[in-house]
């Protein structure tokens, strides 16, 4: 990958985001199933559907467009809080968007998407959500992108923050999302919202690194 992102070099990592939903969706209905309602990974595979109609109906080369396109999409998928949580990622990332990104900007689109995402919810780090994976992951791209790291390394730093702060929130016990309802007893398996807020991370990482 060059050091910056075109249109379709962003496209490449929708699809291979896409492909990491798509393989792992038994895993999260399952960890679904454990706090939730079990239909995690039929979300997130529709999620990711919508993400496919948008970019085959984007006129190319459009970057905040193209955000804009796959935050409305996601938005309109039923299923709980996904919809507008992803949405509202992929909305704010649009603020931040350009149609050549470097590492400053992509780490100030995921911040901006972020503050899309905290927008909709007031769940932060320790409350087993999405927010679990994404903070960190956000963070560790900042910090890289400051310190002069390209965008593949960016996107390393953040895949493993957010893997390792999804893993954390194995031990935590759910204040929001469906998983509230079962207080003490969400303890013990990791949540389906952090989970594949890593995959996200992940699935571009993979074939450009052989232990993504
Ligand atoms: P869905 O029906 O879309 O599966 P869930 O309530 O099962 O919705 O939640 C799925 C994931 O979304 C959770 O694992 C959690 O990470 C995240 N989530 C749910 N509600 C919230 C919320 N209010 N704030 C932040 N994240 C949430
Ligand atoms: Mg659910």
């Amino acid at each position: 990958m060059p050091n910056t992102i075109d249109y379709d070099g962003f496209v490449a990592m929708l699809h291979a985001a896409g492909r990491q939903i798509n393989d792992n969706h038994e895993t999260l209905s399952r960890l679904d199933g454990f706090g939730g309602d079990g239909d995690h990974g039929s979300t997130m595979v529709r999620a990711m559907a919508q993400v496919e109609k948008a970019v085959a109906a984007a006129s190319p080369g459009d970057m905040k467009a193209l955000c804009n396109d796959i935050g409305w999409a996601i938005m309109g998928v039923d299923g709980g809080a996904t919809g507008p949580l992803l949405g509202s990622l992929f909305m704010g990332m649009a603020d931040a968007a350009s149609d050549e990104i470097d590492s400053a900007t992509l780490a100030a689109m995921f911040r901006a998407g972020l503050e899309g995402v905290r927008k909709r919810t007031r769940a932060n780090v320790g409350d087993k959500t999405m927010l679990d994976a994404l903070v960190p992951a956000v963070e560790a791209m900042s910090e890289a992108a400051a310190n002069g790291a390209d965008t593949v390394s960016c996107l390393r730093q953040a895949c493993e923050a957010a893997q390792k702060g999804a893993e954390a929130t194995k031990d935590m016990q759910a204040r929001f999302g469906r998983a509230k309802n079962l207080g003490e007893k969400s303890v013990g398996e990791q949540d389906p919202g952090a989970t594949y807020t890593s995959l996200i991370f992940k699935g571009p990482l993979k074939g450009i690194d052989s232990d993504a």
